[in-house]
């Protein structure tokens, strides 16, 4: 069985509705993608083609370009739908990790600055910001109450007791805190598991990584961002650790048997979802919320112990000035508006790229759109975009959230063998501080897709622009 599509211009394609579809799919890609999706049997567009089916949702489904396999949506996945129309919220849209984002942070130190301090930096950031499977802090112990808290409040909790500053929340999505959170609808489980993993990366593709700006494609939008040639900047990527695992375990479960119970049919067990209107999708709502403000708030966590391990290395807070530019999550399903109607924008392993004159994009970027980050891998590049009308009134303000892998984790694992990838990259003038040396090999940079491929595709089709690159210096990894 086969995936009918047809090309609509050149980085555009179209699986026009068919069998139990609702509506069509649009994906992006050029030819080395397409060539990647036949090589995995269509296996993450038949994902999407199962996302079409689901009830209540608003045409396209949407894949980016870096579409791959993911938990019954595909990774790379934007889905709205419709609550007044029987639209559906489904937890395998959101994903296992939610919230899971990247927060940019800007330094007025060169690539010249750093040098001289830069093993003591990696030593300090590898110390201070916890890494690998179950990584937790036992330094602080955050009680139930004030646990509750940062779900309610999310990036807010932490900035209020004195980890990081009030400018920073401006420069978060959402201002670092979804509404509707309710802790009481997260499991106890999911409570304990998170409690001691606030602050803490996690493990695989989760990273902390030291970078300079190579190359600036938009000046006008880089002076926007703060961004120049030689910076150094930070990147943080992780996001709401076992907290929101668990609450997408609990939910999954539940889901099941709530579809069985509303009459929705499931070409996927995967998929399980219920009415976005139901008792089920409210609580799963606000569970998630919860687990976002979670996510946000181990990012503000982490970026303060950031600033403290650059003053570790030498830097006094008036030379690094650490500053966020922006905290973008790729997991998460919110309510927006487009063409005058509200739907629950599901995005897995998608980013938000809101255009010029958008809401909630700072005041600052407001004539430029708001900043769109593009990690890539630890051995290449990574990129920061700027978002675009195209993205409003085709995607539903949505862009790709890095290169997508194209080696299984096994297969990495085994081409990894016989190298080493640590002494490579070192050669490379790439310090890397890593829990395991399993992961690296996992994570090793042939892993995934050339993530410039996948920019020329977002930036070709319209649907985000391209501003700077960024090359790493230091990778911090589980
Ligand atoms: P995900 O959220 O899907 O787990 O990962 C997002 C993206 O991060 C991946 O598609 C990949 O392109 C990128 N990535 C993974 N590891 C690293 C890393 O160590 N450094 C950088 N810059 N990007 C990475
Ligand atoms: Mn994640
Ligand atoms: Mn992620």
């Amino acid at each position: 069985d086969n995936v009918p599509f047809e090309r609509l211009d050149r980085y555009t394609y179209r699986i026009p509705r068919h069998g139990k579809m609702w509506v069509d799919a649009v994906f992006y890609a050029n030819d080395e993608i397409l060539a990647q999706l036949e090589a995995e049997g269509y296996a993450s567009l038949k994902q999407l083609v199962n996302v079409a089916t689901l009830p209540g949702i608003v045409g396209p489904a949407l894949a980016m370009p870096d579409i791959h396999w993911g938990y019954g949506f595909p990774i790379g996945g934007v889905a709205a739908f419709d609550p007044t129309a029987g639209g559906v919220v489904s937890p395998g849209g959101v994903g296992f990790d939610i919230n899971c984002g990247v927060r940019l942070l800007t330094t007025r130190l060169t690539r010249e600055d750093l040098e001289p301090r830069k093993t003591r930096l990696a030593d300090a950031l590898y110390r201070r910001v916890p890494a690998g499977v179950g990584s937790a802090r036992r330094d602080v112990r955050w009680s139930p109450k004030d646990l509750k808290t940062v779900l309610r409040e999310g990036a807010r909790a932490l900035v209020a007791q004195g980890f990081g500053e009030a400018a920073d929340l401006e420069r978060i999505e959402s201002g670092g805190r979804l509404p509707l959170a309710d802790p009481d609808r997260v499991s106890a489980r999911a409570l304990e598991r998170g409690g001691p993993q606030l602050g803490t990366l996690g493990s695989g593709n989760h990273f902390l990584e030291v970078q300079y700006v190579d190359e600036v494609y938009d000046p006008e939008a880089a002076e926007a961002y703060g961004l120049w040639v030689g910076q150094v900047t930070v990147l943080i990527h992780t996001g709401s650790r076992g907290l929101g695992h668990q609450v997408c375990q609990d939910y999954v479960e539940r889901f099941l048997q709530a579809a069985r119970r509303y009459g929705i049919e499931l070409v996927d067990r995967q998929l399980a979802a219920a009415p976005i209107e139901s008792p089920e999708g409210q609580d799963y709502l606000h569970a998630m919320a919860a687990a976002a403000n979670f996510a946000f708030a181990n990012r503000q966590l982490i970026t303060h112990n950031v600033r403290l391990a650059f003053e570790d290395a030498g830097f006094l807070p008036r030379d690094h000035q650490l500053r966020v530019l922006y905290d973008l999550a790729h997991n998460n399903a919110k309510f927006e508006e487009y063409a005058g109607r509200r739907v629950l924008v599901h995005r897995k392993g998608a980013t938000r790229a809101f255009g010029p004159g958008a809401p909630d994009v700072p005041p600052a970027f407001r004539t430029v759109g708001q900043p769109v980050l593009v990690p890539g891998d630890m051995g290449r590049y990574s990129f920061v975009l700027a978002g675009t009308p195209g993205a409003m009134t085709r995607t539903f303000g949505s862009s790709c959230h890095g290169a997508g892998r194209q080696m299984s984790r096994h297969k990495a694992k085994k081409a990894a063998r016989k190298r080493n990838l640590i002494a490579e990259l070192e050669a490379q003038g790439i310090l890397v501080r890593a829990a395991s040396r399993a992961t690296v090999d996992e994570e090793m940079p042939e892993a995934y897709k050339d993530v410039a491929s996948v920019v020329d595709v977002v930036h070709g089709a319209g649907i985000g622009k391209k501003v700077a690159r960024l090359r790493p210096l230091i990778v911090v990894k589980g």
